[in-house]
């Protein structure tokens, strides 16, 4: 019999925080959805107000919702307009790139994004960047054309840059020195390592940590969180996936949060309202006020 359920609500944070980086125009359909109040389809206002609220009570009273499709990069453009604690950002998610290149849809694909990303509630140019995990070398050719642009796109907009990075740790770096990085980047569910950590910090990249971080098994993430100080860390749920612990197994959704910046100051060695506020500022450094 499956354990999955709807996960409990966290105890409130001492000091409001933001979340990063997450989807909640996404459902699973494998696990009870926390965000659902009238089931399937696409996900009505309602919802996502009450998914805000929820997140509100335990101290996540900002998110940056992120459309990484053309259809999630509508929504949320939309989505920002009706939510005060909601600011937006917009791109085509490497694994999508591939595909789009290939059917020749990638250059009207991107003007669209353009247009999306003038809106001034889109404060970031995200998720871009690569992903070797999911897509296989014949991919890897359209992934960089496209982080490329979206590259240059924020450093031509002024926005932030949000990078997908999973196993392609050292071109994601490589291109972006090529290319010339964004005023402000960020390194979305930070997976490198030690060495890596340090070489974004000297960038001065943003490193931003997910669920992940409390996982039993990630003993090299925490590792490398270590290397970043506090003026240069963000919290993220990636929301509705990597749960963290002890949630795992269930969805996520912004609520679920504070298990995370738990983690991350039990793992600095700093109290939780210090990490907060770290998190908190950091993230309104980075796209502006909410
Ligand atoms: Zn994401």
């Amino acid at each position: 019999m499956s354990s999955r359920r709807v996960p409990l609500r966290p105890d409130p944070l001492p000091v409001a925080v933001v979340d990063n980086h997450t989807h909640l125009d996404i459902r699973r359909d494998d696990v009870p959805d926390p965000v659902a109040i009238d089931g399937g389809g696409d996900r009505s206002t309602e919802e996502i107000a009450a998914a805000l609220r929820t997140a509100v009570e335990v101290g996540v009273d900002r998110v940056v919702q992120v459309g990484c499709d053309l259809p999630s990069a509508r929504f949320t453009a939309r989505q920002v307009e009706l939510h005060p604690g909601m600011l937006g950002a917009v791109a085509l998610h490497p694994n999508e790139t591939p595909a789009l290149a290939a059917a020749g849809e990638l250059e009207a694909a991107l003007a669209e994004i353009e247009r999306l990303v003038a809106h001034p509630r889109i404060r970031a140019v995200g998720e871009t960047g690569l992903d070797y995990y999911r897509t296989g070398p014949e991919g890897h050719a359209a992934q960089q054309e496209s982080f490329r642009r979206h590259i240059d796109l924020a450093k031509r907009t002024g926005k932030a840059l949000q990078i997908h990075d999973r196993d392609a740790h050292q071109d994601v770096l490589d291109l972006l020195e090529e290319e010339g990085a964004p005023q402000t980047t960020v390194m979305h569910c930070f997976s490198g390592d030690r060495e890596m950590a340090r070489e974004c910090v000297a960038r001065g990249y943003y490193l931003s940590f997910a669920g992940t971080v409390t996982f039993k098994s990630a003993g090299d993430l925490r590792e490398a969180l270590l290397e970043v100080p506090l003026e240069s860390v963000l919290a993220e749920t990636d929301a509705p996936y990597l749960t963290p612990t002890p949630e795992r197994g269930n969805a996520n959704a912004p609520y679920l949060l504070p298990h995370t910046v738990r983690g991350m100051a039990r793992v600095l060695g700093v109290d939780v309202p210090t990490m907060c506020r770290a998190v908190s500022d950091n993230a309104e450094r980075v796209y502006g006020p909410w």
